[in-house]
């Protein structure tokens, strides 16, 4: 996957596709020649240039299982933010940004590993480890997999009828929504942020599960601490924090 050592190249990515997740959400589709292919939870950075030259750089989970010129980003809409309003509500088919990548070392699943894998998300931290559980699909694999996933609401879920048809025609996948604001109507559990009887504890599974959390800091931080407080060993679990660029 490249020479650590070698700066990585930014390369042109021209929009393909595209679709909404939700009302604030989109998915995009980016056709990007002589892009390397990636591990499922790494992320790449995204390079907008104006016709003055003016440039604004931010960083994108790669929501798609790896695979060579093609990239699939899910964006959410950050009210006043720099580059996600251009990325959700004005980026066109044809257009084009660049791309550098991939980023990351430690947040990354690929189907030879063998443990169950519990997966957290909050909001949009769902992206890269909805990688993880299309790489799990793609490889053929039956490794465990549970996501606990939480949004605010029903009409914020990403991938709704994907992630449904995942655990519907494989066993070996659980998904467990939960909403922060409101629920539906038949929700056994009130709706508000992720609290201790969210998360499974370290026994659930014969093997102790590789984790990953992906999310906003706040939640990153309060997930981390009730898994820990659940058994898992804090080296047995992996964060990625969605925080406001620097
Ligand atoms: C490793 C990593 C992976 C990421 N992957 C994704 C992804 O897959 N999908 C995705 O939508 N975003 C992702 N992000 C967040 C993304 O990099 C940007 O921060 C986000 O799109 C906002 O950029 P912006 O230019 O629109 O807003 P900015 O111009 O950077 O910020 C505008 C305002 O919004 C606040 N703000 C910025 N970012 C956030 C945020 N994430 N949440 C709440 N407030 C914010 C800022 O403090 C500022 O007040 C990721 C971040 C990291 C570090």
């Amino acid at each position: 996957m490249g020479d650590p050592l070698k700066p990585m190249p930014w390369l042109v990515g021209r929009l393909e596709d595209s679709w909404l997740e939700t009302r604030t959400a989109r998915t995009i589709v980016l056709d990007v020649p002589g892009w390397p292919g990636h591990d499922a939870g790494q992320h790449v950075d995204v390079r907008l240039t104006a016709e003055d030259g003016y440039t604004a750089q931010r960083t994108y989970s790669v929501a798609s299982a790896p695979e060579p010129d093609r990239l699939v980003l899910t964006v959410q809409l950050v009210g006043e933010g720099e580059v996600s309003p251009y990325l959700v509500e004005t980026m066109r088919t044809g257009d084009e940004l660049e791309v550098r990548g991939p980023i990351g070392g430690w947040f990354r699943w690929s189907e030879d590993l063998p443990e169950p894998v519990l997966l957290v998300a909050g909001g949009s931290g769902v992206v890269p480890l909805m990688a993880m559980l299309r790489q799990r699909e793609r490889a053929g694999v039956e490794t465990d997999f549970h996501l606990v996933y939480s949004a605010r609401t029903p009409d914020h879920v990403f991938y709704t009828n994907e992630l449904h048809a995942l655990a519907q025609r494989s066993p070996g996948i659980r998904v467990d929504r939960l909403y922060s604001r409101g629920g539906l109507p038949d929700d056994a559990r009130p709706p508000g942020r992720l609290r201790a009887a969210d998360l499974p504890a370290v026994g659930a599974t014969s093997v102790p599960p590789r984790v990953y959390v992906c999310g906003p800091s706040g939640f990153v931080e309060t997930a981390a601490a009730i898994l820990i407080e659940k058994g898992h060993d804090s080296g047995a679990i992996r964060t990625e924090r969605f925080g406001p660029s620097s």
